[in-house]
């Protein structure tokens, strides 16, 4: 039976992307159907919502979701605020589908190394941050402002079922790694912090094969940069993982190579998962076949290893990526002197081509 994938290719060079991811796995596979639906501004032009209804409807109707990006200028100040396409369409996609898993792998490939910030070989890392993403103190309640607007309150949540499902996943993708698992908190100071150490200890007596150690999250900032090669996994809650990620990810040194994906609970005995670029829409470059497809492709790859079980899948398209990089192909933002400058879907097609 064929697999369905949701394709909301969304905004600026979003569609351009996605077409490539889309590409790849359809040269990968032949039991996968695509269907399209609207997101972002160009759902908020068509039906004046940037979520709309049948859009949700396809998601939860399907075995994983690729996204492209969302949002431009266009519609930075489209009124009420809830109707623009990052708010009214990421965090509700989120929620919605209930993605409390975001796994942010950052490796560097060995032919672009020239371009991670670290000097030498410290910038070859091949890690993978898992934040959790839909509790914490960016959902917390109360959040107000108080005292005539002097006084701010955010508050930081964490329940211990919470903290165990993300934990789970994160020993689990690291059983199919290097099998260590570091989990990064506040210990020292924060009471949530606490409870997500007592927690993750638990799950890890139940996943003895993976070695499991804490590290406090201002240590961990410092340590990506120092040896960022002692990292496997990193486990942590929604703020300390939303700054830590683009901390390793900047390591890599390339914003256009870098996937993503969010996965919720198993469906059918499966990962439901939504993957996508880290990268946005690019207003800037869009329409222009400038912009690089090996962050979506590369979401692809994680598309087939998450929610399919397909690993064999997702290293044919790395291993392809790594070819075409390795022959010299580049889109703009990594063409160098000496190298093969090419379009988005060239370079769709270079990696296409060198399939194994
Ligand atoms: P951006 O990631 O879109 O672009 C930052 C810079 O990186 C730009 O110079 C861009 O040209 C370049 N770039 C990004 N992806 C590239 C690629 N694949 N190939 C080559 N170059 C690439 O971030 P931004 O400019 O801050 O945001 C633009 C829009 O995207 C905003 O509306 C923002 O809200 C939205 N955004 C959406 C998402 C998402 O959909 N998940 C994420 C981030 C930003």
């Amino acid at each position: 039976m064929a697999h369905k994938i949701a394709v909301l290719a969304g905004d600026g060079i979003g569609p351009e992307v996605t077409a490539e991811a889309v590409r790849v796995l359809k040269g990968v596979r032949d039991d996968l159907e695509f269907e399209e639906a609207l997101v972002g501004g160009a759902a908020y032009d068509a039906v004046g919502r940037p979520l709309p209804d049948a859009t949700l409807a396809l998601c939860r109707a399907s075995d994983a979701v690729l996204l492209g990006a969302v949002g431009g200028p266009k519609w930075d100040h489209v009124e009420p605020a809830e109707l623009r396409p990052e708010v009214g369409a990421l965090l509700p996609l989120r929620a919605e589908l209930n993605l409390y898993a975001n796994v942010r792998p950052a490796k560097t490939l060995r032919a672009l190394l020239m371009a991670s910030p670290l000097k030498g070989d410290r910038g070859l890392v091949d890690l993978v941050v898992m934040r959790e993403l839909t509790g914490g103190i960016y959902f917390g309640r109360p959040r107000e402002r108080r005292d005539q607007g002097n006084t701010a309150v955010d508050t930081c949540i964490y329940s211990r079922h919470e903290i165990e499902r993300i934990a789970v996943r994160a020993f689990e993708i690291a059983r199919q790694r290097r099998h260590e698992v570091v989990s990064v908190d506040k210990a020292n100071v924060l009471e949530t912090s606490r409870l997500w150490r007592e927690v993750v200890d638990d799950v890890a007596k139940q996943h003895q094969d993976v070695k499991c150690s804490h590290m406090l999250v201002d240590n961990c900032a410092m340590q990506l940069i120092r040896d960022p090669q002692q990292f496997d996994v990193i486990l942590t809650e929604n703020m300390f993982g939303d700054i830590l990620s683009d901390e390793a990810s900047m390591i890599t040194g390339s914003l256009g190579l870098l996937p993503s994906a969010s996965l919720s609970e198993a469906k059918n005995g499966r990962v439901f998962g939504l993957y996508e670029p880290v990268h946005g829409s690019a207003p800037d470059i869009a329409g222009q076949g400038r912009a690089n497809p090996i962050a979506a492709i590369l979401s692809a790859a994680m598309l087939l290893k998450y929610s399919f079980q397909d690993n064999a899948g997702a290293q044919r398209i790395e291993d392809a990526v790594d070819a075409a990089l390795t022959d010299g192909v580049r889109t703009a933002d990594i063409f160098e002197k000496g190298t093969k400058l090419v379009t988005t879907s060239e370079m769709g097609e270079a990696i296409v081509r060198r399939l194994a």
